[in-house]
């Protein structure tokens, strides 16, 4: 019996791997191709954790005959090495031979795996173009390889897809659609669990979060976050978007006041100076920046409900709207007048909430012989 292996960080696993996978086995009369999402790799570093790289796994190998998901490396304690696999497998199934199907990117790496002269024994490799590669070059590396350790590498007359999951990461952080490059299964997936987000994953923003900000802030952040993550839906808002946008709105709240208009001087150009002396609205033009710069926000949709967290502005999407109004209704805010009526507000009309909030914001501005802003001021009249 003959047997692939499609291994990988699969971060995520796209259309790209099983459309080679396909080819391979094809090309090869393998009798199976078997999915391999890595545990921890030690070249990579991995965006989504195992068990949604795992579940992903699964979710494209859905019906398929030819194709199974393997969690031998993902429930793998310490760095996941290919040779450690194959010599599970062979000891498991001493009859199967073994193909490893790579991209010609992989070709141009294999000498870096441990113990690299003991997996040439173990396996054969089927290899692939890959665009963006120079296959003249990965032919030439795989006769060296051949040279040097008797690896057995078989190139396929066969380019794969133009697809990689670091196009996928990029394209979900700037909110475009990936329908076409993974299993829909796959996508869904990503949209629920709000993978890829930004440059952290969710684990990682709460120890950052929670780390920097004062712990009344943080409740009232996870507060924001959930509130907009509930209300989403009926305004036609990502949860997941939003749940993030909440995260973070007060993401620079602990700077220095210094710090902040430094960074906002620097890279917020329309910043104006009511904004950038009202220390309790600096923050939102900073934070919008730190959502950038430490982050890795791209959507531009969560940049801007943040930027616009404090003081509102004219024509708000329901997205900037309801981050907007969450600030002000998360549930660990102190009950005061109006709170209530804008509760209820928010329920039905998300708009008309957020000019309620705006309304309570100018009538403390007034009371205390402030001056509003005028984006605020343009939200009354809308
Ligand atoms: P990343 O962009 O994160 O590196 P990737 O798309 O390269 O992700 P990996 O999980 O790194 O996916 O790849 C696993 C294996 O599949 C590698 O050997 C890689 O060369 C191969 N591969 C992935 N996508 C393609 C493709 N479109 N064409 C050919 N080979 C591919
Ligand atoms: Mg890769």
């Amino acid at each position: 019996m003959r047997m692939g292996i499609m291994g990988g960080t699969l971060d995520p696993v796209h259309n790209g791997h099983i459309a080679v996978a396909r080819a391979v086995c094809r090309a090869c009369g393998l009798d199976g191709v078997m999915l391999l999402p890595a545990g921890d790799p030690p070249h990579k570093q991995h965006r989504a954790d195992k068990a949604d790289r795992w579940a992903m796994a699964q979710l494209a190998v859905g019906t398929l005959d030819w194709m199974s998901a393997s969690d031998l490396e993902i429930t793998r304690v310490g760095t996941t090495y290919t040779v450690d696999t194959l010599e599970q497998l062979s000891a498991a199934q001493p009859d199967v031979e073994w193909v490893y199907i790579i991209g010609a990117d992989t070709v141009d790496v294999l000498e870096t795996w441990r113990r690299f002269d003991r997996v040439a024994q173990l396996c054969s490799f089927a290899a692939v173009g890959r665009p963006g590669c120079d296959s003249a070059q990965s032919h030439a590396h795989a006769a060296q390889l051949e040279r040097a350790f008797g690896a057995r590498i078989q190139f396929l007359d066969v380019d794969g897809p133009a697809i990689s999951s670091t196009e996928i990461r990029n394209r979900v952080a700037a909110n475009a659609p990936i329908d076409a490059l993974t299993p829909p299964a796959v996508a869904d997936y990503i949209r629920r669990k709000g993978l890829y987000l930004c440059a952290m994953t969710w684990a990682e923003i709460d120890r950052a979060l929670s780390e920097t900000l004062k712990p009344a802030r943080w409740r009232h952040s996870l507060g924001v976050a959930e509130t907009a993550m509930r209300l989403a839906p009926r305004y036609g808002v990502d949860p997941q978007r939003a749940r993030l946008a909440g995260l973070l709105h007060d993401c620079a709240k602990s700077m220095p006041c210094e710090a902040m208009r430094a960074l906002v001087q620097a890279n917020v150009p329309d910043a104006d100076v009511l904004e950038m002396t009202t220390s309790q609205v600096l923050h939102a033009p900073a934070g919008m920046v730190v959502a950038r710069q430490k982050f890795g926000v791209r959507d531009p949709q969560i940049l801007s409900a943040i930027r616009k967290h404090t003081l509102g502005g004219a024509n708000m999407t329901a997205f900037e709207a309801l981050i907007y109004v969450a600030d002000v209704i998360e549930p660990n805010r102190a009950m005061y007048d109006g709170l209530a009526r804008a509760r209820e507000l928010a329920e039905t009309d998300i708009r008309a909430a957020a000019r309620y909030c705006a309304q309570m914001t100018s009538d403390y501005v007034r009371s205390r012989h402030g001056v509003l802003h005028p984006r605020t001021a343009e939200m009354l009249r809308g």
